[in-house]
């Protein structure tokens, strides 16, 4: 007994990934789970998954950086299971990888927007329903790029470093109220998101692994079992950490 049976989990980006691997974590520990996602063939394959394996889980299209959208998926873990204990913020894209003096605003105000933007709408929807109900957890999708600069890439890491300024500030905001905030920040994980860049440039995921301590990509189970845990009871004085799940990429 951990807190997680019996619980109420939203997960966005639950349609693929690490998004599908901790809602279907959280479903097999026991809580009931709102998928949350822009896709909903994949939405729908998820609950499909959860249902198949005995859980309990919900599809609710949502597009992260529509407010109505994301007020409709909170509202939908407490009409349908009965209120919010857990919300894992990950839906996030990648963007254009060019150099920073090419990237346009397009580009810049989407990423932001879906990656940080996302984020911050959900908190804002999510915080006083936990707080109703005497506090909760919260995890949010960074990444490495949360704390490290990767070429080509500057809205991405922008946006995942901002990710952790909004955890952690959460975090402080929240910390005597029952409700911890954690940011969880992958490496290279094995999804659709990594699988689409190799398959652009094979040479480039050789040399990826060869940087990679631990020489190979994380697993999306990897991911959702320190989601899980920061959920957890087990990590009850842990709040506004950035914590690295990256097979040593990162303390090299
Ligand atoms: P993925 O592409 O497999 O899954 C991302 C999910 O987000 C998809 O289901 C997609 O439909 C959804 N999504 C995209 N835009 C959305 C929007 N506007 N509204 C709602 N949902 C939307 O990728 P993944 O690797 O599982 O990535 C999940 C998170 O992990 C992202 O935030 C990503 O930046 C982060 N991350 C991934 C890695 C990695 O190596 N895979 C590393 C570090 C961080």
């Amino acid at each position: 007994m951990n807190g997680i049976e019996d619980g109420v989990a939203l997960i966005s980006g639950a349609s693929s990934g690490i998004g599908r691997a901790t809602a279907k974590r959280f479903a097999a520990d026991g809580s009931s789970v709102v998928v949350a996602d822009i896709d909903a063939d994949g939405g729908e394959e998820t609950v499909s998954q959860i249902e198949g394996e005995g859980g309990e889980a919900t599809f609710v299209e949502t597009d992260v950086t529509d407010e109505d959208d994301v007020a409709t998926a909170v509202e939908t873990a407490v009409d349908t299971y009965g209120g919010l204990d857990f919300a894992f913020n990950n839906a996030g894209i990648e963007g254009e990888q060019v150099s920073f003096a090419d990237q346009g605003n397009e580009n810049w105000e989407r990423v932001l927007d879906i990656n940080l933007g996302g984020v911050f709408y959900a908190m804002r929807e999510e915080i006083p329903v936990m707080l109703e109900s005497g506090g909760g957890a919260i995890v949010n999708t960074a990444s490495i790029a949360g704390i490290l600069g990767f070429p080509n890439l500057s809205p991405y890491v922008a946006s995942k470093h901002g990710v952790v300024g909004l955890t952690r500030s959460a975090a402080v905001e929240f910390s005597a109220d029952g409700l911890r905030v954690n940011a969880v920040l992958p490496g290279v994980i094995d999804t659709p998101m990594v699988q689409r860049s190799s398959e652009e440039d094979p040479d480039s995921m050789e040399q990826t692994i060869a940087a990679i301590p631990a020489d190979r990509l994380g697993e999306p189970e990897e991911i959702a079992a320190a989601v899980v845990w920061l959920c957890s009871d087990d990590a009850s004085y842990v709040t506004g950490q950035p914590l690295t799940v990256d097979g040593g990429y990162s303390v090299q």
